[in-house]
């Protein structure tokens, strides 16, 4: 099915997608890639009467490195330029190797970061691993620019914390986050994840280990009883020894962490999933 005629508006500047959407308002959205969106006006599930192309904005697509060390992945990034990017593989090899297995190549070389997190569609990678590494969305609207963490940016299916006016601009993640030793590891039968888990391990401060389950509901969830356990032992540990201590811990956990029951698996399935997704998280981070 072909979707309802729209305009098609396509904004050189952030303040002109901005303004475009100021004006058209809730007849207007916003598109990147298309991958998501173009599916659901096709069907017509959606309808709008004005789409504003946020491809040629050029400050959407930078990636870099801050002085102060943070890593800002511009949101119009696709999974495929992000694998490939320099600093990215430099600063954070465990989200370019992600970001090397979502889906498919066609949907990675169309499909943005700021594409999978509005959309906000469970079953996918890089919110849990996102979670773990304590990245902040970067908002624009024409009042002002907020930053949300990412640990509070999805509310639930489809449902995100971004105000309908609002573009999201870039993903920043933290000097603490950037360069640890981070990993994630999932599993489906499907191209898109049943069940995700990402581990980061922090070089500094108190909180050792951020350990996040994702897609096994609505949003990702952390597995605090094993990051607790992480926090007391000592720096550097082999994985061997890491793990002697973690494993029981996590087992319990895992046995217990909410889970639905959908088309990609029971609930039971996925807590099993999650112990053997994290084990492997956590291996791939150490060693
Ligand atoms: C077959 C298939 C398999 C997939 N498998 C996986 C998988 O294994 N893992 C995974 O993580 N994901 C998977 N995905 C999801 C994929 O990652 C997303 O489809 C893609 O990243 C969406 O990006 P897009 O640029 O195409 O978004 P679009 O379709 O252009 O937009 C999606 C939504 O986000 C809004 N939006 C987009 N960018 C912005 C912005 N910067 N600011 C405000 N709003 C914005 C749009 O208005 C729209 O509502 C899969 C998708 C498909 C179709």
């Amino acid at each position: 099915m072909r979707p309802v005629r729209f305009e098609l508006h396509r904004p050189t500047s952030l303040e002109d997608a901005l303004a475009f959407k100021a004006v058209y308002g809730d007849e207007a959205t916003f598109h990147a890639g298309g991958t998501e969106l173009l599916v659901a006006l096709k069907a017509r599930v959606l309808h709008y009467d004005h789409v504003i192309d946020l491809k040629q904005v050029p400050e959407l697509r930078d990636i870099h490195v801050r002085e102060d060390g943070t890593l800002v992945i511009g949101a119009l990034s696709t999974h495929h330029v992000i694998a490939r990017d320099p600093l990215v593989r430099l600063v954070l090899p465990g989200y370019a190797e992600l970001s090397e297995n979502v889906a498919n190549i066609r949907v990675r070389v169309a499909g943005t970061l700021g594409g999978v997190l509005c959309f906000a569609e469970p079953h996918a990678d890089a919110p849990t691993m996102l979670c773990a590494l304590d990245a902040r969305m970067v908002l624009a609207s024409p009042e002002r620019t907020r930053r949300v963490p990412s640990r509070e940016f999805h509310l639930s299916e489809f449902t995100t914390a971004r105000e309908e006016n609002e573009i999201l601009v870039a993903i920043e993640v933290p000097p603490s986050s950037a360069g640890t030793r981070s990993a994630y590891r999932c599993f489906g039968h499907t191209e898109r994840p049943a069940v995700g888990v990402a581990a980061a391990w922090s070089p500094n401060g108190p909180k050792r280990l951020n350990l996040w389950a994702g897609a096994i509901t609505a949003t990702p969830q952390p597995l605090s009883e094993t990051e607790e356990a992480a926090n007391v032992l000592a720096p550097d540990l082999p994985y061997e020894e890491v793990w002697a201590s973690l494993s029981s811990v996590l087992a319990a956990e895992a046995a217990r962490i909410d889970a639905h029951d959908d088309l990609h698996g029971s609930a039971d399935y996925k807590r099993h999933l999650v112990s053997v997704l994290a084990q492997r998280a956590i291996k791939a981070s150490l060693t």
